[in-house]
This record gives C-alpha cells, sequence and structure tokens, in this order.
C-alpha cells in the first residue's frame, strides 16, 4: 500500500465528459485516493424515490477511477437524506429550543438521528444500495461515515448564536433513558438537579424534559452538563451505528469520521453535540477538516495550524488510530463576491501540507479538487472551474512527489509524544459555554498552548479519564487552563502524576467546581492541595494587580486567586499588595506551579508574556527540554515550525516555514545516545548539510528562503 493522498470529487456534480481529464491529473499528481458522495448529491441524488436506488454513475466513476489507479472513499449520505423523507414524516427535521424546525434548504445535518424513520431510512440506504455498490468494486478503499457529524455548525439568523437541538419527542424520549440509565431513581435526579429557584421536583420519569436555556438564563447547571454530554454521546453512539453496520457486511474496509475542532460559534463541540475523543472510540480512524484560510485565522492566531492538527493527532492517539485530514483546504476560500477570506496559493499548499505530515496524519485529501460554479462562495480548487491546471496543483503535484519519494517512512514513521500536555474537559467546556464563558477558555486553551508551542515543545492533549488510566504519566508537565470543573477522582490522580515526577501547572479558579458544576467545599480539593502545596484558596474580584517576578512587573489577567501556601511551599512571585501569586510545591519526585491568576488567556491577551518567560526559566531547571528546537535572529513565534518524525532508523524534522524572510538557522536535535551516519536536506532535491554533535545534541545549520518548506532527514547509527 502507498500513502494515502488524494482530493474530493463530486462525480454527480460534474459532467461525465470531465471525469477523464480529472482522474488522469490526478494520477500525475501522485494521487491515489478519491472521496466521493459528501454533501453534493449523494442521498437524494441516488434515492430519487423511495427504495428506487440509480447508482450507476457511481459505479461507472469506480471504474473509469480504476482505471487511473484511483481507489475510492465513500460516504455514507446521512448528513442529507433526500426531500422524500422530510415530505413522508414532516417531524424528521431537527427542532430547536425554541420549537422551531431547522430551515430546509440551508445547511446539512437537518434531520434527526433519533427519528425512528430516519433511523430506518438511513439504515436500509447503507445497507441495500451503498455497500452492495461499493463492495462490488476492487478500487473501494473504505467510508467516510456521515459528514461532519453533529448538529448545524451555521447560524440560521445573521450574527446569532448557532441554536441549540433537537427537543423532538424521540429526543426527549432517548433524553429520558440515558437519564433514567445515569441516575436509576427520580430522587437522584431530582437531587442532582437542583437549581436556585427554578427547580423542580420529579416524582415521574415523563417529568424529565430537556432544559431549553443556558444556565447563564438561570436555569440548572447539572441538568445543561447532562443534556449537551447526551448530544455528545447521542451523536458517537450514531457513529458507532453507521460503523456496525457497515462493518456487518465490509469488515476489511476502514471507517472514519471528519469532524473538527476550536471551531466559531462553537469552540468545543457543546452545541453541535461534538466529543472527539468518544467518536474516536467508535470508529476505525478519524480525521479533522483543516482551513486556515475560511476567516483568515492564521492573521490572528498564527499557532492555529499547529493546535488544530495537534488537537486531532492526540485524538486519534488516545483511540490507537490513524489520524487522517478528509478535508484539506486547496484554494482560494471564503467569503462571497467580496472574498476571498485568503488566498490560498501554492505556498500554502505545501506549508498546509507539511504541517499535516508532520502532525501523523496518514492520509490527506484536498477539498475540493474542482470547485462549483453554482455556488459562488470561495471554496479553494486545484484546478480551475474548466478544469484546468492552477499554480495550485503544480505545489500539490510536487507535494505528491515528495511523498512518493519517502513513502514507506511517512506511513511507518510517528509523531513521538509531547513533552507537555493539555488537560481538556468536555464537562469544563460545556459548562462554561453555558455561562457564557466558552471565549474565555478558547484563549486559555491557547494562550496555554501558544507559550509552550513557542518554546519548541511538542503538546499533546489530554482527557481526564487519561489522567486516571495513567496516560499522563508519559508526560513531563500537564497544564490545566482555566480547568474549573475538576472531580475527586482526577485531581487524586493529578496529584499521582505529580508524585511520580511530574509538573503540575494550574492557574486561576482551578478545580473550583465538581463533576456536576457544583461549587467544591474546601479549596484546593484534596489532591490539588498537596500537589500545589496549599492551604487555602478563595476567588478575589477584580481588578488583579500587577505581579512583581524577577525583577520585572507582568500585569494579572481577569482572575485572581487570594492563596495561602504551606510553610514549605516556594513563593516566587507577589502580587504588588503582597499577596503570592507564583507558587512551587515540592510534591513526591514531582512539582505543582500554582498561578493564581489568569496567566494562561493573559498569555495572548497582556504584555510581557509572563507564561512563557516562567516556562523558558522553570523548565529548564527542571531537566524539561524540547526534543527539537530551532534558534535563528529575531525568532518570535516560531515562524519556522519544526515537526520530529520518527522510526527506529531514522528521523525527519519537517519544517513549516511561516517567515517572510530568508533565514539562516540552527536545528538542534536530542540524540538519545545515537550518533547519524548521514544528514540530508532539502524537499525533492536533497543534499548533505553541515552538522555537529555537542554532547547528546545534533547541530545542524541550514538556510531557508522565504515560506519555503524543508526536510531535514537523520539516518541514525544502531544503538549502542
Ligand atoms: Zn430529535
Amino acid at each position: 500500500m502507498n500513502y494515502l493522498y488524494g482530493a474530493s470529487y463530486s462525480p454527480l456534480v460534474f459532467p461525465e465528459s470531465a471525469w477523464e481529464s480529472d482522474l488522469r491529473l490526478m494520477k500525475e499528481a501522485g494521487m491515489n485516493l478519491v472521496r466521493t458522495g459528501d454533501v453534493h448529491g449523494s442521498w437524494d441524488r441516488v434515492e430519487l424515490q423511495e427504495g428506487n436506488y440509480q447508482l450507476d454513475t457511481f459505479i461507472r466513476f469506480y471504474e473509469m477511477a480504476a482505471q487511473f489507479d484511483q481507489q475510492v472513499i465513500f460516504t455514507t449520505g446521512a448528513s442529507c437524506p433526500p426531500l422524500w423523507l422530510q415530505r413522508k414524516h414532516p417531524d424528521v427535521v431537527i427542532l430547536s429550543n425554541l420549537g422551531q424546525q431547522y430551515p430546509m434548504a440551508a445547511s446539512y445535518h437537518w434531520a434527526c438521528i433519533h427519528h425512528p424513520a430516519f433511523l430506518e431510512a438511513s439504515d436500509r440506504y447503507l445497507r441495500n444500495a451503498l455497500l452492495p455498490m461499493a463492495l462490488a468494486q476492487p478500487n473501494h478503499f473504505g467510508w467516510q461515515i456521515t459528514n461532519e457529524i453533529g448538529f448545524p455548525f451555521m447560524p440560521t439568523q445573521q450574527n446569532a448564536e448557532i441554536e441549540l437541538y433537537c427537543y423532538c419527542e424521540h429526543c426527549q424520549a432517548k433524553f429520558r433513558e440515558w437519564v433514567q440509565q445515569k441516575y436509576g431513581t427520580l430522587t437522584a435526579v431530582s437531587d442532582a438537579w437542583m437549581w436556585g429557584t427554578t427547580a423542580f421536583w420529579y416524582n415521574e420519569w415523563d417529568d424529565i424534559e430537556a432544559p431549553r436555556a443556558k444556565p447563564s438564563a438561570w436555569s440548572g447547571v447539572t441538568r445543561w452538563l447532562d443534556w449537551r454530554l447526551f448530544w455528545q454521546w447521542a451523536f458517537a453512539n450514531f457513529a458507532r451505528r453507521q460503523h456496525d453496520l457497515i462493518k456487518q457486511q465490509d469488515s476489511p474496509h476502514p471507517t472514519s469520521v471528519n469532524m473538527f475542532n476550536f471551531k466559531g460559534f462553537d469552540r468545543f463541540g457543546t452545541f453541535t453535540g461534538l466529543d472527539q475523543w468518544q467518536i474516536a472510540q467508535n470508529v476505525d480512524h478519524i480525521g479533522y477538516d483543516l482551513y486556515p484560510g475560511s476567516g483568515n485565522k492564521l492573521a490572528s492566531r498564527p499557532e492555529h495550524n499547529s493546535i488544530f492538527l495537534d488537537h486531532g493527532r492526540s485524538v486519534s492517539q488516545s483511540a490507537g488510530t490513524d489520524f487522517w485530514l478528509h478535508e484539506m483546504e486547496s484554494g482560494p476560500i471564503g467569503g462571497w463576491l467580496m472574498g476571498p477570506d485568503y488566498n490560498t496559493g501554492p505556498v500554502d499548499i505545501w506549508r498546509n501540507g507539511f504541517e499535516a505530515l508532520g502532525h501523523d496524519v496518514k492520509l490527506l485529501l484536498y477539498q475540493p479538487w474542482r470547485e462549483w460554479d453554482y455556488q459562488p462562495l470561495h471554496w479553494g480548487a486545484l484546478v480551475d472551474l474548466d478544469g484546468n491546471e492552477t499554480p495550485r496543483l503544480k505545489a500539490a503535484a510536487g507535494l505528491g512527489q515528495f511523498i512518493r519519494n519517502h513513502d514507506a517512512f511517512l506511513q511507518t514513521a510517528r509523531v513521538p509524544r509531547g513533552e507537555v500536555a493539555i488537560l481538556e474537559s468536555k464537562a469544563n467546556a460545556i459548562f462554561l459555554r453555558g455561562v457564557n464563558q466558552e471565549e474565555d477558555l478558547f484563549a486559555a486553551q491557547r494562550g496555554a498552548y501558544r507559550a509552550l508551542w513557542e518554546l519548541d515543545y511538542r503538546v499533546d492533549f489530554i482527557t481526564p479519564a487519561q489522567v486516571i488510566n495513567g496516560t499522563i504519566d508519559d508526560y513531563k508537565v500537564v497544564l490545566l487552563p482555566l480547568m474549573g470543573l475538576i472531580d475527586a477522582e482526577t485531581a487524586v490522580s493529578l496529584s499521582n502524576f505529580v508524585n511520580n515526577g511530574g509538573l503540575l501547572v494550574g492557574f486561576a479558579r482551578c478545580g473550583t467546581l465538581d463533576h456536576q458544576g457544583w461549587s467544591h467545599h474546601q479549596l484546593p480539593i484534596s489532591g490539588l492541595r498537596e500537589a500545589f502545596g496549599l492551604v487555602r484558596v478563595e476567588a478575589d474580584s477584580p481588578p488583579v494587580p500587577p505581579i512583581r517576578w524577577n525583577g520585572r512587573s507582568y500585569p494579572g489577567y481577569k482572575n485572581r486567586d487570594l492563596v495561602e501556601a504551606m510553610a514549605e511551599t516556594a513563593v516566587l512571585a507577589t502580587f504588588e499588595d503582597g499577596n503570592p501569586a507564583i507558587t512551587l510545591a515540592k510534591y513526591g519526585t514531582g512539582h505543582g506551579l500554582y498561578i493564581a491568576t489568569q496567566a494562561d488567556s493573559g498569555y495572548l491577551q497582556t504584555e510581557g508574556g509572563l507564561l512563557k518567560t516562567l516556562m523558558a526559566d522553570l523548565l529548564p531547571q527542571l531537566g524539561i527540554k524540547p526534543g527539537v528546537t530551532i534558534s535563528y535572529t529575531d525568532k518570535n513565534i516560531r515562524e519556522i515550525d519544526p515537526h520530529l518524525l520518527v522510526t527506529p532508523s531514522r528521523s525527519m524534522i519537517l519544517l513549516a516555514n511561516y517567515h517572510q524572510q530568508d533565514v539562516t538557522a540552527r536545528v538542534a536535535v536530542k540524540g538519545n545516545g545515537r550518533s547519524p551516519h548521514a544528514i540530508v536536506a532539502g524537499i525533492l532535491e536533497e543534499e548533505p548539510v553541515r552538522w555537529d554533535q555537542q554532547d547528546d545534541t545534533i547541530l545542524i545549520d541550514i538556510t531557508l528562503p522565504q515560506e519555503e518548506p524543508m526536510a531535514i532527514t537523520i539516518d541514525w547509527h544502531d544503538t549502542p
């Protein structure tokens, strides 16, 4: 098998006379995989009337794709059912908290995944139409389950929030079942859902209803948490349903789900019902859809590609599966007549491709191959509207050549675990969204990531489940950006991590609430108390005074905690009013660092960069160093971004280059007791480079033209 590389193509949309030329160009670009049957006319173009399947076009497409050595990944179509289903069952459309049906002919995912008619129709479509069709094709590769699973991520009204779904009777019944499973008795639910003046006592299971408002509208916290956790479970469960159906008839071919994270309108999947970690457990592989140009994200968030791909890579690693990119931006993108948001060009194709390869992506597909003239929203494309080559296709063909040159290595190499992990919890994110503080959490995660990323550390994401099951012990540092909700078991596991030698970094308001969003009585809670070496923590009101540290003043940000340190805990810095601001405790063989303000989000919002400066000072003192570092004149934020891929005998460093000038740089790589026998660098043509070894560090000098990527390959002598 070869590394999987290709593009999305809609044979139902483009004339059959164009297929041959398109497929030939794909093959010439080093591609071997086409994704089809996505949102552009799949189920609704196949099952024209109930039970009347028209699959000839797809069969002819499979056959022609085979002539050009292209395999096909097919989607299950469940994101956009045909209109006859809605005509026959008018209540199959998802229902909002305000009692409004999702507007038809707007976005996909309008049908309710708990409606029996939808389930019956989508099961039958998959079982009777798609599976027999695909199984008869020798070049069938595998499956994409639905498309960008979850509720619609676009608001139905200009500038509004996206709506809450789904409140239909089937979903209410399913929720009731889920609640009954979770709590067992009505007394337990009534206790758990207690809330201020708007609490109810539930005397019948039929009394259980989904909340129609967020806690910020004076509605119960625990009930809100349950409602959105239910949806994250429900969509993961739907993925499992389609996966199981496929496997009954087609066990050899892999299933997958394409999704995203950090999206505008819904950063952490609270409204859309998206828990990437759970979904990854239910299918063979997961993929993300990468669009840095949409909304021109890199202009305001230069770390976007890295944090997005590190998140997806971490989710895949947690499930022990491969990380795929079902969609990667292929040309000018975003905006209607006044667009594009970003004029994606050949440089971006190379750079985004290197980002993908460098973050362990094992299947890489552009979206789309060709644009649709009926949808005059800029959305990329490698060829023009007439199917002619563009400079972007040339770049994609170059990347294709690079992939083929290193095919076996890229398939087997892995990104080693990060030195640093960021803890994220869906419950914490759901709570903060419920009280209108989702952007605070987003800023906190970004700030924590960015500070460490800029220092060349490799950052992974982990969940409370991984804290408890011991995966956390693979890391040297764990950060807890705006982790307001921490349950008792996680807190104790975090203290074990410290006891066993880890460094735990907490920020203001850490572990204030329990698993159901209620107040912990004594702060810090057991576990965090020992780990951080703090006697007492109390929330204070703004303004936050500046912090004096190492002879400089740094602004506090947003929140502050008044903390009382244990006698043996070091106070590294104080606020200007004398209260401890940064404390460092030794616990077991590890350390707990507490920063009593929001230095996580504050890293991006205030001058001075306290978090980065502090980490740059402290981590090397504790012997925690990045595996690969890069240095060049006037390095600011990691404009040149190195990514390490390893096999036992070879390492490759893929440099994604955002620097606007030619640069001479020095890359330092840990040898881990080995020395290189050859080092080469380049893109399509590689040449030996100058290098030196100092102790266990390999130093490599390279010159990088503006925005040009580079790969450095190190072949190691056998381990002594
Ligand atoms: Zn529903």
